[in-house]
């Protein structure tokens, strides 16, 4: 089979013309380029994807140098890995060594050698992962499949390589369900089994890996769909005993892919997938994800101001008020609990601060305070304060009105 046509249809003019140009510089080099991985799988589908990965036969660095050259792309190698990336304006192109992997012991990392494209390809997580197009001369276009990628698309099947698959690198067991879910697959039969066996072993994973993988969940399309799965799988649970993806969390997570935008979108429903959990537990999650620093100081937050919504659920607190009781929280924190608790009063507080009591700020600063006389010091800090309360509580208006406040405050 040759996909000319849909690469064509599928890549950028631009993506087309660096790939010309890869492909003659490989023939030149006497070493032979495959398009591998999800660009294949998408190529086939017809689904968008931008992310352009390589394998040569060869040496991934040296062609990407003649590249830098030819094409004057920018390229950054990795000589020890063998692999190079060109960033072009609305792609990338990922170039990597084919290689071979043994996997030593379970969720270990794989030793690596050079190897042929069939090696590459023998590595790969699954069937539709699995298949290579050729950019030589000779062949350009042509499907390399030997693993029967393509008869499982037309199935819709997930399906892996070999049945050790899962337990040599059990972060497969998290990416079966995310193509399942975002394709609309199924496991085939199988590796439905085998993924269901080896689900203990993602205790093999670091936790960099599983977070890693979480966070390519939570930026799909619908991860409350991959969730819920995960969830009823037991796999969610095997990463900590009290996470649950039942019907509060996909409910909650569809709210956040409706509400906020896409950059914040990862590290609110980490927020929310914790919500849920006391602070012990939620601690011993943070510490198995190993969550950056901040996002695990934001996920505290969450459920500190989790326990203090009741001191915001009054029917008549002041702006003032709400402002101190929730201006030292992370701005996602605070999101979060807009999405995960009650309507009520406590939740119209939390969206009066988000929406206006943060920008509130008073029209005076410490130089024009000095300025009407006031010594710099503690006080004209106080002063500060309680000009800018009586601002959100609307108690000054204008600059005259703020002056004169201040200089009142002084005085007494
Ligand atoms: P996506 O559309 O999600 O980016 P992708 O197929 O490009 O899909 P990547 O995570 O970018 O997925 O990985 C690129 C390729 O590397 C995959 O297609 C797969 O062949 C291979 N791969 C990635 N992770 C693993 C893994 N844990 N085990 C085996 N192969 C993997
Ligand atoms: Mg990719």
């Amino acid at each position: 089979m040759n996909l000319v046509g849909q690469i064509e249809q599928h890549l950028p003019q631009q993506a087309l013309e660096l790939i010309k140009i890869v492909s003659r510089e490989a023939d030149k080099l006497g070493q032979k380029v495959y398009f591998v991985g999800g660009i294949v799988r998408d190529f086939i589908i017809g689904y968008p994807n931008l992310d352009i990965d390589l394998v040569i036969e060869g040496d991934a660095v040296r062609l990407a140098q003649n590249l830098a050259e030819v094409a004057q792309a920018k390229v950054l190698a990795h000589p020890r890995f063998g692999t190079a990336k060109l960033s072009c304006s609305n792609f990338t192109l990922d170039i990597a060594t084919a290689r071979r992997e043994i996997y030593a012991r379970p969720g270990a990392l794989p030793t690596v050698s050079p190897g042929t494209l069939e090696d590459d390809l023998l590595r790969r997580d699954f069937s539709i992962n699995a298949m290579a197009v050729s950019l030589a001369s000779n062949n350009y276009g042509e499907l390399i499949d030997p693993y029967h990628g393509k008869d499982d698309l037309e199935r819709q099947l997930i399906r892996i390589l070999h049945p050790k698959s899962f337990s040599d690198d059990a972060t497969r067991i998290l990416r079966a369900i995310r193509y399942e879910q975002r394709l609309g697959f199924e496991l085939e039969t199988q590796t439905g089994e085998l993924l269901e066996r080896d689900v203990p072993m993602l205790d093999t994973i670091s936790g960099d890996r599983i977070r890693h993988e979480l966070e390519l969940i939570l930026k799909e399309k619908y991860p409350e769909r991959i969730i819920k799965r995960l969830g009823e799988l037991g796999i969610l649970q095997r990463i900590n005993p009290f996470l649950e993806g039942n019907g509060w969390i996909t409910e909650k997570f569809e709210k956040v892919r409706q509400l906020s935008k896409p950059p914040y979108l990862p590290s609110i429903c980490f927020c929310l997938l914790i919500y849920r959990l006391g602070q012990k537990e939620a601690g011993s999650l943070i510490l198995r994800l190993n969550m950056p620093k901040k996002l695990a100081r934001t996920m505290q937050h969450t459920l500190r101001l989790k326990a203090q919504l009741s001191l915001l659920d009054k029917p008549s607190l002041k702006p003032s008020e709400i402002y101190y009781l929730l201006h030292e929280y992370h701005l996602l924190a605070i999101q979060t609990n807009v999405i995960a608790s009650k309507p009520g009063a406590a939740c119209s507080y939390l969206e009066l601060f988000l929406d206006k009591l943060r920008y509130v700020k008073t029209l005076l600063n410490g130089e024009e305070l000095q300025r009407l006389g006031i010594p710099a010091g503690p006080k004209l800090g106080e002063i500060l304060k309680i000009l800018h309360k009586a601002r959100l509580d609307g108690e000054v208006k204008t600059k005259s009105e703020e002056e004169k406040f201040a200089l009142s405050l002084h005085l007494n």
